[in-house]
């Protein structure tokens, strides 16, 4: 039996490791701090990155929550309702924001925190200011980048991860097969690396929102029990941009609790005008995905990819079933997990 566990997402995906403790530095960065020069220039800079870095700290769960940095005690008011096409280009999918693996992390002038407030690392080009990004699709197989990378906004998502344990190698062997069946006709695959159950859209938080946020979810959501739900049936999906299509298998048994999560992880979000969950939220794992929309013929084979996946799961029949133990939150670099209660 597979239990939710860690799932790492393609979002956003070497960003940074699963650990809460993850501080961030690297000896890459420690040798650019020692090395920097300290011109006025410089100094300024330096003294508005330490300012920066406080307002980034985020709470630590097994660490207090009473660290002076980390304390944040009501959130900022809402901001004020974004254009419709800032929106739009906020309701990107998750794994267009993969592409965001390809930025390098630096953390500067943290000093001055105490060990036990953990900070986010900033991208580079915050860091250093003033460059533009420029995106290079062949560093995240081609795939489309739904939105621009803008400073201060940082794209996170609610999941609840798949762990695959020892099932892992006859899962990519399933997988595989669907991949090779489509490939038949001519529509070309790629596995997705990370499975996962999204409960959000991806959702560009801007810094300042963090930490409460995260707060809020964690009070919500571990006052839920523990689950198990069911796969089962295959299904299609385009994001919104339609610039990628993909191959889901869809939650059967489970749908309940999932609803009852969703419409608390919306309650909180709704505080900050972000978007909720789909109104039809068809719950589901991406098995593989293309780019482009071809989900006309994709939807075609479906009674041929149906076939193979009915086999797989009869004879690996665990595999339907998973544990719900957490859900993962991840912003920018970090993952919070939240554990769900173990009584019910
Ligand atoms: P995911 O694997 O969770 O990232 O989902 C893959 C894509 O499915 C996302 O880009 C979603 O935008 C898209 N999608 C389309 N329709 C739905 C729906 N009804 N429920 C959930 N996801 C959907």
């Amino acid at each position: 039996m597979a239990t939710g566990g860690r799932g790492a997402l393609s979002l956003l995906q070497n960003y940074g490791s699963e650990s809460e403790g993850d501080s961030g530095y690297t000896s890459e960065d420690e040798k650019k701090r020692k090395t920097e020069s300290s011109s006025p220039h410089e100094r300024k800079k330096k003294k508005r990155r330490a300012e920066e870095d406080e307002e980034m700290a985020v709470d630590h769960p097994s660490s207090s929550s009473s660290s002076p940095s980390a304390s944040s005690p009501c959130p900022p008011p809402p901001p004020p309702p974004p254009s419709s096409s800032a929106l739009e280009t906020m309701m990107m999918e998750s794994h267009n924001l993969s592409l965001s693996q390809n930025h390098h992390l630096s953390m500067d002038a943290t000093s001055h925190i105490p060990p036990a407030t953990r900070t986010i690392p900033l991208p580079r080009e915050l860091l250093q200011g003033g460059e533009e990004h420029i995106d290079d699709p062949s560093q995240h197989q081609g795939r489309i980048r739904s939105i621009a990378h803008e400073r201060g906004n940082w794209a996170s998502i609610v999941y609840v991860p798949l762990h695959l344990g020892v099932f892992a190698a006859s899962f990519a062997s399933f997988i595989a097969s669907l991949v090779a069946a489509c490939q038949d006709y001519n529509l070309i695959l790629t596995p997705s690396s990370d499975l996962h159950i999204s409960l959000t859209r991806t959702l560009i938080l801007r810094l300042h929102w963090i930490q409460p946020l995260t707060e809020d979810l964690r009070a919500k959501l571990s006052k839920f029990s523990r689950f198990s739900l069911w796969l089962h049936g295959l299904s299609v999906y385009v994001n919104e941009e339609r610039t990628r299509t993909f191959l889901g298998i869809r939650v059967c048994h489970g749908r309940n609790e999932l609803d009852d999560i969703v419409s608390d992880i919306d309650s909180c979000i709704a505080e900050y005008r972000l978007p909720r969950f789909y109104k039809d939220g068809s719950y589901h794992v991406s098995v593989a995905w293309c780019t482009g929309d071809v989900s006309e013929s994709l939807r075609r084979l479906l009674p041929q990819l149906e076939n193979i996946c009915s086999q797989y799961f009869s004879v690996e029949s665990e595999m339907r079933t998973f544990n719900v133990d957490s859900l993962l939150f991840r912003t920018g670099n970090r993952i919070h997990t939240i554990h769900l209660k173990a009584d019910h």
